[in-house]
């Protein structure tokens, strides 16, 4: 079982994942936990990244391509997987499909995330407070926001037209929407 799970900052994707990754016995691969991890340890990836990040841009499609393309080879890779924030372009879309193809393998379900811009807003700045990531602030959040609609919301129309697509409400209690992702897996 190959999941996407695609929505915009705030809208659950991460905690979803986790739930999924529990229940299924798959692993959660985050495109955005695997850079954060890099900028921490102030490898060569992370340094590139961190300004990306901080200012709510996009990262080179050539460095998270690589960042999949070695994790989806790996053994606990084997059974299926959730990616959690890839792909977010167009180009990384159609990387992925090459390299899923170059493993026989396809994808089996993009689930899109559906929030408010509003609740995603107040969810990030709640996060702020908790677990105080850099790029929780409000000119982050608001550069995140538009940069998801112009560039990876287009993705949404790639993907329906492959029918694997499944639009859910992201909004309610994380027990409610782990029923609905469920549901649309099926
Ligand atoms: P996330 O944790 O998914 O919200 O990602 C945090 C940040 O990591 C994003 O704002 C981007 O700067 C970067 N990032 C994560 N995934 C990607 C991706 N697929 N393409 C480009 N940048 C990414």
């Amino acid at each position: 079982m190959i999941l996407i799970f695609m929505g915009p900052p705030g809208a659950g994707k991460g905690t979803q994942s986790k739930l999924v990754e529990k229940e299924f016995n798959i692993p959660q691969i985050s495109t955005g936990d695997i850079l954060r991890e890099a900028v921490a340890n102030q490898t060569e990836m992370g340094k590139k990244a961190k300004q990306f990040m901080d200012a709510g841009d996009l990262v080179p499609d050539s460095v998270v391509i690589g960042i999949i393309a070695d994790k989806i080879q790996t053994d606990e890779c084997v059974n299926g997987f959730i990616l959690d924030g890839f792909p977010r372009t167009l180009d990384q879309a159609k990387a992925l499909d090459v390299l899923l193809k170059g493993n026989h393998k396809d994808v089996s379900h993009v689930i899109s995330f559906e929030v408010a811009d509003e609740e995603l807003t107040n969810r990030l700045l709640e996060r702020a407070k908790i677990e105080g990531r850099a790029d929780d602030n409000i000119d982050s959040i608001k550069n995140r926001l538009d940069v998801f609609k112009q560039k990876t919301q287009p993705l949404i129309d790639y993907y329906r037209a492959t029918g694997k697509l499944v639009s859910i409400d992201g909004l309610g209690e994380i027990e409610e929407i782990f029923a609905r992702v469920k549901k649309a897996i099926g």
